[in-house]
Parts: C-alpha cells; sequence; structure tokens
C-alpha cells in the first residue's frame, strides 16, 4: 500500500470508504447522545424549544468548522428534535439551479435541508436558495428571451442547515440569510475519550479508560478521527492483543499507524518539516507549502492547520505561516542559533 493511501486511510477526517454504515450505527440521535459542544447544544436547544413551542419551523442554521467535528450529526439531531424528515445534499452535488429547485421543490413541510461544504454552491444556484430561504418561494422563468417571463411558486417552509468548513468563503448575501451561526470547535481529549468509550459500547469493542484516552489525545480533536482510530486499534487488540485496547495496545497501534505522542501523522509532521528545512520555518505562503509537499492548499488549511494551530505548532501571519519554537521542540530540530537540544 502506497504511503499516501496510508495517511488518507487514517488522517484525513473526511469521508472514506471505511465508514459508511459503522459510521452510521456511531452517529449520536439526540442532543443528549452529543458529546461536547456546549455552547452550540444550549443556543441551539433553546432554538429548537422555541419554534416547537409556536409551532414554526426551525431558522435556518449555519454550521461551519473543520471536517469530522459533527456538523452533519448535528443537522440530523436537529431534525430529530424537531420531528422532521432530514434531506441530505451537498454543495458541489448541485450543478444547476433545475437540481435545487427539485429539491426544494420535494420537500414535506418543516423539513431540514443539510447542504453540506455549502461554500461550493455557485452562484446561480445561490440566487435560487436566496427567495427560498427568504420567502419560501421559487422563481422559475418560463421561456426565453422578450417572451420569458417569471413564475413564483409557493415551497414548504423548510430549515436549511449548511456546513462548511470556511465561513469567510460564502458570499455575503448568502451568510446573511442564516438566522443561526454557530461555530463547532475541535474537542478536548476528554470528550473525544468519552466518545470512544461509546463508540466502543456501540461496537462491543472492549476497551480500557486509559486505552481511550491515549486513542483520545491522539485524534487531533476531531471525532471522526477518534472513532476511526478506535477500529484499527480494536485490529491490534484482536491480533495481538486480547482484543481489549488497553493503554499499551494503544500506543503500539496509534505508533504502527506513525501517528505521535501529540496526534500528529506523516503528513503533518512533513508540513513542519519542509517549513523548517526549506523556509528557515517561515514565513512561508500556504500554496508554496502545499507545492512543497505535494498536497492540496485547501486539504492543508482545513485538515491539518486547525488542529497544528490549535496546538501551538503553527501561526498564521499576514506574511505567511510560522513553525513555533514548541513544534521544534516536539520534532526535536533544534532552532537556529540556539544550541542544539537533542
Ligand atoms: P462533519 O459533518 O462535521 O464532517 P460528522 O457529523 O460526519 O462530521 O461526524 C463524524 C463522526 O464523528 C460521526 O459519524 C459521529 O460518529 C462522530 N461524532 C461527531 N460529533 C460527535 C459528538 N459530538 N459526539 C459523539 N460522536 C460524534
Amino acid at each position: 500500500m502506497a504511503d499516501n493511501e496510508f495517511d488518507e486511510r487514517f488522517i484525513t477526517a473526511d469521508y472514506t470508504s471505511l465508514d459508511n454504515d459503522i459510521e452510521l450505527s456511531l452517529r449520536p440521535r439526540t442532543m443528549e447522545d452529543y458529546i461536547g459542544q456546549e455552547k452550540v447544544k444550549e443556543n441551539l436547544e433553546v432554538y429548537i424549544r422555541a419554534a416547537l413551542k409556536r409551532g414554526e419551523s426551525l431558522d435556518h442554521v449555519l454550521l461551519y468548522g473543520p471536517p469530522g467535528l459533527g456538523k452533519t450529526t448535528l443537522a440530523g439531531i436537529v431534525a430529530n428534535e424537531m420531528g422532521v424528515n432530514l434531506r441530505v445534499t451537498s454543495g458541489p452535488a448541485i450543478e444547476k439551479q433545475g437540481d435545487l429547485a427539485a429539491l426544494l421543490t420535494n420537500l414535506s413541510e418543516g423539513d431540514v435541508l443539510f447542504i453540506d461544504e455549502i461554500h461550493r454552491l455557485n452562484r446561480s444556484v445561490e440566487e435560487v436558495l436566496y427567495p427560498a430561504m427568504e420567502d419560501n418561494a421559487l422563481d422559475i422563468i418560463i421561456g426565453k428571451g422578450p417572451s420569458a417571463r417569471s413564475i413564483r411558486l409557493d415551497l414548504p417552509k423548510f430549515t436549511l442547515v449548511g456546513a462548511t468548513t470556511r465561513a469567510g468563503q460564502l458570499s455575503a448575501p448568502l451568510r446573511d440569510r442564516f438566522g443561526v451561526v454557530l461555530r463547532l470547535e475541535l474537542y478536548s481529549p476528554e470528550q473525544l475519550s468519552q466518545i470512544v468509550r461509546r463508540s466502543a459500547g456501540i461496537l462491543s469493542i472492549g476497551v480500557e479508560e486509559n486505552g481511550a484516552l491515549e486513542i483520545a489525545r491522539r485524534s487531533r480533536g476531531t471525532p471522526r478521527i477518534a472513532n476511526r482510530l478506535l477500529k484499527r486499534a480494536r485490529d491490534f487488540a484482536d491480533v495481538i492483543g486480547n482484543g481489549v485496547i488497553d493503554l499499551e495496545t494503544a500506543n503500539l497501534a496509534l505508533s504502527k499507524m506513525e501517528i505521535d505522542s501529540l496526534g500528529l501523522d506523516r503528513i503533518d509532521r512533513l508540513i513542519l518539516t519542509t517549513m523548517i528545512k526549506n523556509y528557515n520555518g517561515g514565513p512561508v505562503g500556504l500554496e508554496t507549502i502545499a507545492a512543497a509537499i505535494g498536497e492540496e492548499a485547501v486539504t492543508i488549511e482545513d485538515v491539518y492547520e486547525p488542529y497544528l494551530m490549535q496546538i501551538g505548532f503553527l501561526s498564521r501571519t499576514p506574511r505567511g505561516r510560522t513553525v513555533t519554537p514548541a513544534a521544534y521542540e516536539h520534532l526535536g530540530i533544534a532552532i537556529p542559533g540556539q544550541q542544539k537540544m537533542f
């Protein structure tokens, strides 16, 4: 297996073929089961209760944050708590105005329409969304040229839940039409450990508390990665150990997957060492880093950077990205101008 495939399977927080059915079974269905994100939950619960009390549909919600933090899950929970259907689609999947029109006209009263990667909707499709979000209306142009006319169709009331990894890329008119904008944060190791233990329970995997915490500590603040590492650690526990993930098996599995004590994988380390060795630790532009390591700039920005910044290994300056002294220390590389530490 090529190194890259290996990394992709374990590290990207995007969907891969490894997820699917299991992923579905691990998705919390109620607010109660949804661990962490207390502020987001608290606010959403109030809005949901208020909407239910008034017998209205929930205002449109925009969720943003890195991949794998639970945006899709939350959309499902909102639909569940509102007692309506969830329709799931994504920005790139809606190519033409007609695609969106078809989706919208098929909604039932109150339904939640979830659009993942909403920042990737094209402008002409976005224009269909504006009257739909604001007036529950669909404007259709009939005919062409001078005889063309526009008719307006009524749509059922619905709630749009949009998810994006980058709120900044949303056009202002679209962003302004969301009544609720919520930012999801990376999870703490304690919260991830709770998620790991919950998932282990659902999948009947034996895991000791310190084994769960070790997986959690190395999951880059991301539940999807925690669940994936749990599944791989189970393989090691089944084959090498006694089937139970204790601290030792967790450590072994994680080191075999080339995930270090802080959860950094090969690509994280490659980003940092390339910046240090080729660019004196920065500042260096995102595109330059991307070209140097052969990754896409958006992937670096969405998947790798948030965690590297959260743990204080990378900082963003107007002139580019810079590696911090803490990262040098972690990698065992001497900071230029200072004595070698290792
Ligand atoms: P996103 O849409 O942000 O990429 P998902 O909603 O698909 O992320 O979440 C990925 C997986 O992580 C889910 O299948 C679920 O099992 C798990 N997960 C996410 N958030 C939570 C949470 N708060 N509590 C428990 N599990 C979670």
